[in-house]
């Protein structure tokens, strides 16, 4: 593998991001449960980039400093009223976004500089300052909806991102393929009338949002054909998510020849997450990385951006985004994934029928997709 110049966009300010303590959902039986900590605590993330500062590895990444998304930039996914009601709760004690999405004082510029850091990651990459690069931002985006927060989200940091690039940059198709184990509604909900960026999901069926993600959202208007998902059944391993890359993915890159490709990136599909049921393990991120370099590589000058999402597991994400960015750079670290041997070896890792049956599924909107592009 080439070694590539790969940006690395991190910042203290996404760690204070406070989601707070968390209790059960339903009111009526909050009284039941003792709070914990949120999911969605700076843990995972912190980890993820202590990993690369100990191993050493993220001398070899060039750093990019993230600068905050301006309000133009927010307001073209978001409502006036929504980024409102946030600044204000924001400049008090903070609240819910919507639905789940809880922040503290100064979450809003927070989540600004989210935005602003999947801006920065893809700025850097269409300046050719870095091949690649990865944004591990705080908080997430891929949940929020135009006019709400939603699961841990604030804004929507690739919907606003790939706006920016469309808006600003001069670049005229993007793809996103969002491999968090939850639905990407939110960049969904940006683009579902488009066919200038065609979204990609693969998720876990019927998970969260329990009502969105079906392989019958396929978009809109003239984005009908350009909103594509695969949802997985639970229990998908290595084989399921590598297969549905080279048979859906892959394919409908080459169909829709985007300028740009965009992972709203979760490691919550690993064997190890609390909120997810899947089975990835880091050589299943890592090979869906070496897949999408390719296809950039052939269609787009290799211009791969991608911008964190989920992913609960303090003890594992770190190992996932490490062979992430180890792929992206062409260089190995001298950390090794200390669960590596326990996740590949363990059953159902390989491609299961009902899982290709899905993926079947899914290659018939690639066939529609062919079609629409005329090729
Ligand atoms: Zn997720």
């Amino acid at each position: 593998m080439s070694e590539r110049r790969t940006g690395w966009v991190y910042h203290e300010a996404y760690m204070w991001h406070d989601t707070g303590r968390t209790r059960a959902f339903d009111p009526e039986l909050r009284r039941w449960m003792q709070s914990w900590e949120h999911w969605e605590n700076p843990d995972t993330k912190r980890r993820l980039n202590n990993l690369l500062e100990i191993s050493e590895f993220s001398e070899e990444l060039v750093q990019l400093k993230p600068r905050p998304a301006n309000e133009e930039q927010v307001l073209r996914f978001h409502t006036p009223e929504y980024v409102d009601r946030v600044r204000a709760l924001s400049a008090e004690d903070g609240g819910d976004a919507g639905e789940g999405a809880p922040f503290s004082h100064g979450g809003y510029e927070i989540a600004l500089l989210s935005a602003g850091g999947a801006i920065t990651a893809v700025d850097a990459v269409l300046d050719g300052t870095v091949d690649n690069a990865y944004a591990l931002t705080r908080p997430p985006g891929h949940h929020a909806e135009r006019d709400r927060g939603r699961g841990f989200c604030i804004f929507g940091n690739v919907a606003i991102a790939s706006m920016h690039a469309l808006a600003e940059r001069g670049i005229e198709k993007i793809a996103t393929l969002d491999w968090d184990v939850h639905h990407g509604n939110g960049t969904q909900q940006a683009f579902y009338e488009r066919r200038d960026v065609l979204t990609m999901s693969i998720h876990q069926d019927q998970w969260y949002p329990r009502e969105s993600g079906r392989l019958t959202e396929q978009g809109e208007g003239e984005g009908e054909g350009y909103n594509i998902n695969v949802p997985l059944p639970p229990g998908s391993g290595h084989g399921a998510y590598v297969e549905t890359i080279r048979q859906v993915v892959a394919p409908a890159l080459e169909a829709f020849r985007p300028d740009l490709i965009v992972v709203p990136s979760g490691f919550d599909g690993s064997m190890y997450d609390p909120l997810g049921r899947m089975m990835a393990y880091s050589e299943t991120f890592r090979e869906m990385t070496r897949l999408l370099m390719a296809s950039a590589d052939q269609l787009c000058g290799g211009r791969l951006v991608l911008s964190h999402e989920g992913g609960y597991s303090p003890t594992y994400v770190p190992f996932c985004g490490l062979a992430v960015v180890e792929e992206l750079s062409g260089k190995k670290s001298i950390a090794g994934d200390p669960f590596e041997d326990n996740s590949a070896t363990a059953g159902g890792q390989d491609l299961q029928p009902h899982q290709q049956a899905v993926i079947d599924d899914a290659k018939l909107l690639v066939d529609r997709l062919r079609q629409l592009e005329g090729v």
